[in-house]
């Protein structure tokens, strides 16, 4: 534990609001409600400092995919002034460092207990509270719960069998030891071509001994184009600062990328090849936004995953091998898609080997082999990058019981049902950041926590003043923003495809399209005019 935090173990704690997670959702949320709204509150973050997925993800080659500066908190002039990141796209150490200046620069610590896994949350109908234990046994109660416990953090470990007799290392790269591994000279074996995957692969592929990917679907990768800033990028950027924000909080996906209102069918062939051309040598993420119907229109999407898919070709000589990295079975985008930094041109190194699992799956592990059920390789490690029970992994694996004892799991059993992703029937007085049925994982989520932040401040505030403070969406209201996430997602190519926007990555797993596909600005305009409508879909009482 590298900072002083409140203290934790056998104790009870008693606040206006429990926050679970201590992530930048989970800070942002402490930050306004203690230092802006003056409330009490309690973080329980389950990790041993705060930083969330970035505490977590501690894997080679970890970094964001979003450029730093829009990857930032906007709440503090100060804090911009005074962090410089120094890459395109922050490492996960620096961006960890971000997060620790932040929590001790707005003196956040002493309000955040480390090492406390949230195991129950219980709604007392009879004094209007939140019951909140802890695995270490530290207890909390609040009127107001907030989850705050991230969309992408519930670790998701396939089965495999005999994994447990495996004489050599098992990692997950969302659960990265602390302490250094060193890969040097070892037969490393990855599950997994995700967004981790892409990354971690080639960061380890020069000093293994040999790396063999077992991929179960290709992935469609553009170029990150990462770059260390100079003094003189970082002084343009801070001349820019007021407008990009002006620019992410008024587009739908958070991003500051100028919105085109041109459609990839608009121009001839030649000119679309020559946009792209241009997108692919810059945009990074931005390249799904190279047209405005890349997400709508199938004939559209073909010209953008044909295009890729050509560059695939380029960057792996190999034809066999190249045929084998490209996808070719859902749309571009529909799964969300990867930036990388040579990912491809791993495979051409000698010490690489690719496995198409979806031919031949993984069978069985041994004490010396991970098998296929064609053949047997034989690793020193194992490296799982097989992301996660999305969305809803983290809101259910804690047990909390709302309303007439009913679970979370009960209530969510055919797939998460929210008002405005914020705040789901039968749990008064709970609230979600960047949860399912809000934009979230369609955008850059820095910018859906900073508003679900601001808006939930802004509805506990109010109530307080209104003397309402029992505050609940109502079933009618849930119901028809279920409708209406469901309604943005139908026309949408993200249909397509088997993701973990639909709950395809876990087995069994109610298959719903779970975020909010209407964009960030639609969402943000909605939230608003349920707040000028008097909190409309909330029932709020005293
Ligand atoms: P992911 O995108 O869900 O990818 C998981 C990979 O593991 C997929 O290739 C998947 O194959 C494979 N897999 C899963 N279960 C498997 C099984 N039982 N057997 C074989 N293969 C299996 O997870 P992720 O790569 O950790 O990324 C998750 C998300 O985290 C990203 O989409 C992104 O939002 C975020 N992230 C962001 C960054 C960044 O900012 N740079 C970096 C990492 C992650 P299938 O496709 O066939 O399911």
């Amino acid at each position: 534990m590298s900072q002083p935090s409140a203290p934790t173990g056998d104790h009870h704690v008693d606040v206006d609001v429990v926050v679970v997670g201590a992530g930048f959702a989970g800070l942002a949320m402490l930050r306004e409600l203690r230092d802006v709204r003056g409330m009490s509150v309690r973080v329980l973050e389950a990790g041993d400092d705060v930083g969330g997925v970035w505490f977590w993800n501690r894997y080679p080659g970890a970094r964001c995919d979003v450029d730093s500066t829009d990857y930032s908190y906007t709440f503090s002039p100060e804090l911009d002034a005074e962090w410089d990141w120094s890459e395109r796209y922050a490492t996960q150490p620096e961006i960890l460092r971000y997060v620790r200046h932040v929590a001790e620069k707005f003196d956040l610590y002493r309000d955040v207990s480390l090492g406390s896994r949230v195991t129950t949350a219980d709604w007392d109908e009879a004094t209007g509270h939140w019951d909140v234990v802890c695995e270490n046994g530290l207890t909390a109660r609040g009127r107001y719960l907030v989850m705050a416990t991230g969309c992408l953090s519930a670790v998701k470990r396939p089965e495999l069998d005999g994994i447990e007799d495996f004489a050599g290392q098992v990692l997950h790269t969302a659960d990265w030891p602390a302490e250094p591994v060193d890969l040097t000279g070892r037969r490393v074996g990855v599950i997994g071509t995700g967004s981790s995957g892409i990354q971690v692969i080639p960061a380890i592929a020069p000093s293994v001994e040999q790396l063999v990917v077992f991929q179960r679907t290709p992935t469609f990768s553009v170029p990150a184009r990462h770059q260390v800033l100079t003094d003189a990028d970082r002084a343009a950027l801070r001349a820019e600062l007021p407008q990009r924000r002006e620019l992410l909080r008024n587009s739908p996906t958070g991003l500051s990328v100028p919105i085109t209102r041109r459609s990839a069918l608009d121009d001839d062939e030649e000119t679309r090849r020559r946009h792209y051309e241009e997108q692919w040598a810059s945009a990074g993420f931005g390249f799904l936004l190279a047209y405005n119907d890349l997400l709508v229109n199938k004939a559209s999407n073909d010209t953008a995953a044909d295009f890729i898919r050509g560059k695939i070709a380029e960057r792996v000589p190999d034809p066999e091998l190249a045929e084998k990295l490209t996808p070719r079975t859902y749309p571009y985008g529909a799964k969300r898609p990867c930036v990388d930094t040579g990912f491809y041109e791993t495979f051409n190194r000698p010490n690489v080997t690719l496995v198409d699992i979806s031919e031949s799956p993984l069978a069985k592990v041994t004490a010396t082999s991970l098998h296929t059920t064609t053949t047997e390789y034989e690793l020193d490690v194992i490296v799982f990058a097989t992301g996660f029970d999305a969305m809803t992994g983290s809101l259910l694996r804690p047990t909390i019981t709302g309303r007439d004892g009913e679970t979370l799991r009960e209530h969510w059993r055919s797939g998460p049902l929210t008002y405005l992703g914020l705040a789901t029937a039968g749990f008064p007085n709970m609230f979600i950041v960047a949860g399912p049925g809000s934009p979230s994982l369609l955008g850059n989520v820095m910018v859906s926590i900073e508003q679900h932040v601001d808006w939930i401040s802004e509805l506990l505030t109010r109530s307080a003043a209104e003397g309402t403070p029992t505050i609940e969406a109502a079933p009618d209201a849930e119901a028809e923003w279920v409708v209406r996430v469901n309604a943005a997602a139908a026309p949408t190519l993200y249909m397509e495809a088997a993701s973990y926007y639909l709950g395809a990555e876990v087995p069994g797993k109610p298959r719903v399209f779970m975020p909010y596909a209407g964009g960030l600005r639609r969402y943000r305009r909605e939230c608003d005019e349920v707040a000028q409508a008097g909190y409309r879909g909330f029932t709020r009482t005293a």
